[in-house]
């Protein structure tokens, strides 16, 4: 056991740190002669060393494996293990400790031995103290110095990868391009995003990425060579990915595109005192997502999204175009304003959904229709526009027009409702009726209207007189407003009769405005604007009071067996209070409810069916009875004959005036008299303006009827005089018609 090995060391058996650098070095002595081995430890010690001692060669092989060292000072000439094959052991297990060998004069050979298997120096013994000590001074000094290299070797290993790391992880495309542009380098994204491999790209031109339209805009950026803020910067071209590439990535099936950044790179050229160029270095963004929401804004933000349409933005857009165009050409375009008639009344009656659906499949009815060039676009709610450049003559722009109307003429399912809606179509040519884009539509508009006006669907070209019409259209609106409060509504009543005895049965109840300027306004041109603009409540509410009043005049004259039909609009009967108002009404003015029967139109059920049906029922319960107006011309089946407390159906005007010969046969009338007959329900014709209509109704078993034949709607002093003039005998008329 070696006399110092304890006391030399104060390192914890487990340190396996070097303390070069750290600590003090830490160097092994070994020499089997105890006096060479304490004069070696004297020598050394107090020299800012840690000095571990070993007398044998396995007694050193121990330490070697137990502690790092810095130095071994090693004897060669041990007797157990040689110092060659300590040397072996070393080197064997890499052990990072330098070695100086110590040999006498005979072991120059095995010096040499040593030297060859890496030893740092050879001292002959016997040493001088400065030799020694200077060789040990060396020996660590230039360890040192390895150890820093080292170091800073192995930290330039580590920042290397780590920005080969930082580049191949970016979540941009790097590269850099020789002088001809081909790829000297190009990062993993490159792989990641186009589906090409490093291998396959370097040395390969960079144009072999870059889609065929955008060549020409890459020569420009891809192989920049400026350096300065002159270089190309966030410049957009789209590039092919490799075939079969990542499918995850939703490319535009093989394109991406990128926002390219490239800068010229330059090496000074000594000789000349320039700057040579060498190549280019860019960096290039997948824009391919942000692309994408941007088409997907632009196109939300210039189409429509329910029909997928362009909207009026692009639409005056296109107009704008053809309008240049056509001035230039000196040539004709149409524009066509439509609007699709009872769209109102469906989407009232079956809801927004099927709304939605019957503008989505007129849409598409009315593109078919279109020829190459045309834009048709959707205004908003109902109304469609449509540009028709290089117009050959008005007569393309109205064979164009027909062709809608033809389209839409066919029924429309929606969901097994068959529904038939028409169009109102206004034109107007450039440059006969406008020169610009607004003019254009403002007068289409405006020749929309009166086709409207004129009772719907068709077209009209668009002319200057009609200005004042829709003028007066306007100031019919607002004037409607003050008629309310100005009490100029009125209600008439059209007598109903009973075709055997020739009696007034009953009045349907029509209502009229007084218009200050425009003398009486028929309920056509003013209720559905009432209804369009929330009037129609505060008119249904004036409407019930002023029939009980009128009808307090009946009773008074007997006419306590007439019936009153009053029009109950949609949207009343949608209201909750509806029933109470009646109710309220009747029992205030003392009115009977079965001298009340209210009209309802076909489409009122369909809506809210639950609800109307509730209302509908409570009048029934409390004696009031309900009518189908229009009968046979809604939506619906017969269905809701069961479902509705229904007493009563009037055959529809149009199937009336159907009927020009009392002999001749008309299918309809006779089918809705068979399903009047078998339900048990009231028959009531409408609109009977001949005696042969009146007595081909009659024959077939409509008894009673209503129309010009027989009275036109008249106020009520009129009505009185009739009534009074059938319910009293002769000669006390006159005294009655004082009271009234
Ligand atoms: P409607 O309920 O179908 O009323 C019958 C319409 O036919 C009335 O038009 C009437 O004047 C007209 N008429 C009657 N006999 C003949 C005839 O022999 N030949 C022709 N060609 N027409 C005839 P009016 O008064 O212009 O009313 C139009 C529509 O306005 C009514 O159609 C009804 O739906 C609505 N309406 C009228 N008054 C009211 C009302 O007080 N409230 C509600 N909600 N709607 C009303
Ligand atoms: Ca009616
Ligand atoms: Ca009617």
């Amino acid at each position: 056991m070696n006399p110092f090995s304890a006391s030399a060391t104060s390192s914890s058996p487990h340190d396996t740190q070097t303390s070069l650098g750290i600590d003090q070095p830490r160097l092994l002595l070994v020499d089997d002669e105890p006096r060479l081995l304490a004069s070696l430890y004297e020598l050394l010690q107090g020299r800012g060393y840690q000095l571990v001692t070993a007398a044998t060669g396995g007694e050193a092989l121990a330490h070697l494996a137990r502690l790092r060292f810095d130095l071994v000072l090693l004897d060669l000439r041990l007797p157990d293990i040689g110092g060659h094959e300590i040397m072996d052991f070393i080197n064997e297990k890499g052990i990072d400790a330098d070695v100086i060998v110590m040999s006498g004069e005979v072991g120059i050979d095995a010096a040499i031995g040593a030297l060859k298997r890496g030893a740092y120096d050879y001292l002959r013994k016997p040493y001088s103290r400065e030799e020694l000590l200077k060789t040990v001074a060396n020996a660590l000094k230039q360890r040192r110095l390895e150890q820093a290299n080292a170091r800073i070797a192995s930290q330039l290993e580590n920042s290397e990868k780590m920005y080969r790391y930082l580049v191949d992880s970016s979540p941009d495309i790097i590269y850099t391009l020789n002088h001809e542009g081909k790829f000297t380098f190009i990062n993993d994204r490159a792989y990641q995003l186009l589906g090409y491999k490093r291998e396959e790209l370097i040395g390969q031109h960079y144009s072999i990425l870059v889609h065929d339209e955008d060549q020409e805009r890459a020569r420009y950026v891809f192989n920049e060579r400026r350096v300065d803020e002159r270089a190309s910067r966030n410049v957009e071209l789209r590039l092919k990915c490799h075939a079969g590439a990542n499918q995850e990535r939703t490319f535009n099936n093989t394109l991406m595109t990128i926002s390219l950044n490239a800068i010229g790179m330059h090496v000074p050229d000594q000789e000349v005192k320039r700057l040579e160029f060498y190549g280019t270095y860019g960096v290039a963004r997948d824009i391919t997502d942000r692309k994408r929401a941007e088409e997907v804004i632009s196109y939300q933000a210039y189409h429509d999204i329910l029909t997928d349409l362009p909207n009026r933005i692009l639409f005056k857009d296109r107009l704008g175009l053809a309008v240049i165009q056509a001035k230039r050409k000196q040539t004709e375009l149409a524009v066509m304003f439509i609007d699709l008639d009872r769209f109102k009344l469906v989407n009232d009656t079956l809801g927004h959904v099927k709304g939605d659906e019957l503008l989505q499949q007129a849409a598409g009815r009315l593109k078919e229709c279109l020829r190459k060039g045309d834009t048709l676009a959707r205004q908003g709610g109902d109304e469609f526009t449509i540009v028709l450049p290089e117009l050959r003559d008005r007569d393309d722009a109205r064979m164009v027009a027909d062709k809608f109307l033809e389209v839409l003429q066919e029924p429309f399912d929606l969901d097994g409702h068959a529904v038939h809606i028409s169009a109102s179509i206004g034109i107007a040519v450039y440059p006969t009726h406008g020169e610009s884009i607004d003019e254009l539509l403002r007068h289409a508009d405006i020749a929309m209207y009166q086709i409207k006006g004129q009772g719907k669907n068709g077209h009209a070209f668009y002319d200057p007189s009609m200005q004042d019409v829709s003028h007066q259209k306007i100031a019919l609106e607002q004037s409607l407003r003050r008629a309310l409060e100005n009490d100029e509504l009125e209600m008439y009543y059209q007598p109903q009769i009973d075709a055997i005895s020739g009696r007034i049965v009953g009045a349907e109840a029509l209502m009229r405005w007084n218009h200050p300027t425009r003398g009486i306004v028929s309920p056509g041109e003013f209720l559905p604007f009432a209804e369009e603009n929330g009037l129609m409540l505060p008119i249904s509410d004036w409407m019930i009071g002023a029939l009980c009043r009128d009808m307090l005049q009946w009773k008074n004259i007997g006419g306590n067996q007439v019936r009153l039909s009053l029009n109950l609009s949609p949207q009343y009967l949608d209201r909750g209070d509806f029933f109470e108002k009646m109710r309220g009404a009747l029992l205030r003015y003392g009115i009977a409810p079965s001298q009340i029967e209210v009209e309802i139109t076909e489409n009122i059920c369909i809506r809210n069916p639950q609800h109307a049906i509730e209302q509908l029922n409570k009048l029934g319960q409390l004696g009031v009875s309900v009518a189908i107006d229009d009968f046979g011309t809604g939506y619906s089946s017969l269905a809701y004959l069961h479902r509705f407390p229904v007493h009563t159906i009037k055959i529809d005007q149009s199937f009336v005036k159907e009927i020009h010969d009392e002999h001749g046969h008309y299918p309809v009338v006779l089918a809705i008299i068979s399903i009047a007959r078998g339900l048990g329900l009231n028959l009531i014709a409408e609109g009977v303006e001949t005696e042969s209509q009146a007595r081909y109704l009659r024959a077939n078993g409509c008894l009673t009827m209503q129309g010009y034949l027989y009275h036109r709607p008249i106020p009520l002093g009129r009505f009185i005089d009739v009534l009074r003039g059938q319910t009293l005998p002769a000669g006390v008329t006159n005294v009655l018609a004082f009271q009234a």
